[in-house]
């Protein structure tokens, strides 16, 4: 059976606490949804502001392939601006249950059936496709919630959707709940909170029930613990059920990234799947398994969702691996240097040193008795900023043993000294800052500025890391040990 993708991360992500989006982020996150291959995008609630109407009118008449719904009251209002906003569909929201219906909206059964049927004829009449979720359906009366759906049916609702809306079906009650509703006439949904952790679990039993549809937000971002998150979904279908779906999995992780940079939620780095670590291999034994075959510690491949492997040089490093990455520097070690290497690595990851490749570097020289080149060294630096200034950098380098003066201007401190120290030393290479990281190790102003910098020259590409209490000296240290490593290993 195909199923068919919901995608909700506009309208019930976008009621995570603190998120926000303009229209034009709205358009941006849809745009990539429709590339992505989902088959309905909830662009939002239309009534809700001015603002939310305007995104939702770019997001229709951009033209996109997937269906474009809007989220909707049994409101004839609500209809009403859902339709100005040229939408293909409504979630028309109705609550089912009686703690809803007595404490949120003061009405009785009856009351709702009435209001829901008019609206149903309402959008009908106005051919709009309509999907019938029931809010808090699995805390509602069973015998109840299945005639809402029936009555709903009859009104002319062409899909409907049960709602656990606050998270608290179990697996196996999700199979026997959305088994039972998957007989009524119309395709069925699967609309899961994330409250105990168990939404992905829940919407994949709620499909394999026979629901055909299924409701989720990238990243399972959502109101409290989120919603279950659209990119688990997708690949538990595909590679677990091998399911057929008409995603473009090459796109996930790249709309995760979108997501999470556009609403400002950052990933836990062992988030299922799109968390930086999902493909990270530290420990000795599992890095050097991948090294030989990445399937003794993947489980799929990180390209299938357009991720990447990356290798941690940690305690857990082994020496295979260790190898690897001396020999990735361009250096030669011998068995016994490389023990030596190895030693001194692991009894500075024992003392709580994050180890990456500079400090295997700074060792394996140090082994190998080779004195880093140091083809730029800094002499001074200054550097002014302020509110009424343009923030600027002077520097002083020596470059093979010749002075050079330069100075930059930037969008602040950081990158006016950047820019002087690039321009500086543009005669010799042209280097490039490709990924900038800065963390306080500990709270407060006079936190340690952890910094770490990627630089490119040519095809070849370094890190370097740089610990100050100072924000702009750790910036500048980090770019120019970074630099340096570049040039007396690739030029
Ligand atoms: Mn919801």
């Amino acid at each position: 059976m195909q199923i068919k993708i919901f995608d909700t991360t506009l309208r019930d992500g976008e009621q995570t606490p603190g998120v926000s989006l303009i229209s034009d982020e709205k358009l941006r996150i849809a745009s990539k949804l429709d590339v992505l291959g989902v088959d309905v995008i909830e662009a939002g609630f239309a009534i809700t502001s001015p603002g939310e109407m305007d995104a939702i009118k770019k997001i229709t008449s951009e033209g996109l392939s997937a269906e474009i719904c809007s989220f909707s009251r049994p409101i004839i209002n609500d209809i009403d601006v859902a339709l100005n906003c040229d939408v293909d569909s409504i979630n028309l929201v109705v609550p089912t249950s009686d703690l809803h219906l007595q404490y949120k909206l003061h009405k009785s059964r009856e009351d709702i059936l009435k209001q829901t049927k008019f609206a149903l004829e309402y959008a009908k009449s106005h051919d709009l496709i309509v999907e019938l979720s029931a809010e808090d359906s699995t805390r509602s009366d069973f015998e109840f919630l299945e005639y809402f759906f029936k009555e709903g049916i009859k009104y002319g609702a062409d899909r409907i959707c049960a709602c656990d809306t606050v998270g608290i079906l179990t697996p196996d009650k999700s199979y026997e709940f959305y088994g039972c509703l998957s007989k009524l006439d119309v395709p069925l949904s699967v609309h899961c909170h994330n409250d105990f952790g168990l939404a992905t679990a829940n919407s994949l039993m709620g499909l394999r029930a026979g629901a055909s549809q299924v409701h989720g937000t990238i990243n399972g971002i959502g109101e409290r613990a989120g919603n279950a998150s659209l990119e688990e979904v997708i690949v538990n279908l595909y590679s677990l059920y091998k399911y057929k779906l008409n995603i473009k999995m090459n796109l996930i992780y790249e709309t995760s990234r979108l997501v999470s940079r556009l609403t400002n939620i950052q990933l836990p780095p062992n988030k299922s799947l799109v968390g930086e670590n999902a493909f990270a291999h530290e420990s000795g034994i599992h890095a050097d398994g991948v090294i030989k075959n990445t399937e003794t510690y993947e489980p799929i491949t990180p390209e299938l969702i357009g991720h990447h492997r990356r290798f941690v040089l940690g305690k857990h490093i082994g020496t295979n691996m260790l190898r690897k990455h001396i020999n990735n520097m361009g250096l030669i070690v011998t068995e016994d240097q490389l023990q030596i290497i190895f030693n001194r690595t692991k009894s500075l990851a024992d003392k709580g040193k994050c180890i990456t490749d500079v400090e295997v570097h700074a060792i394996a020289e140090d082994v190998l008795g080779i004195m880093s080149d140091k083809v730029v060294d800094l002499k001074d630096v200054t550097i002014v900023s302020g509110n009424k200034v343009t923030p600027t950098a002077s520097v002083k380098l020596e470059i093979n043993g010749n002075e050079v003066v330069g100075a930059g201007i930037g969008l602040g401190p950081v990158d006016a000294a950047i820019i002087a120290i690039r321009k500086s030393i543009e005669d010799v290479a042209d280097i490039e800052l490709v990924e900038y990281h800065v963390d306080a190790i500990t709270g407060g102003t006079d936190a340690l500025i952890d910094v770490i910098v990627k630089v490119k020259c040519d095809e070849n590409i370094v890190t370097a890391r740089s610990t100050e209490p100072d924000i702009i000296m750790a910036s500048v240290e980090a770019y120019i040990s970074a630099v340096n490593r570049l040039l007396s290993n690739f030029k």
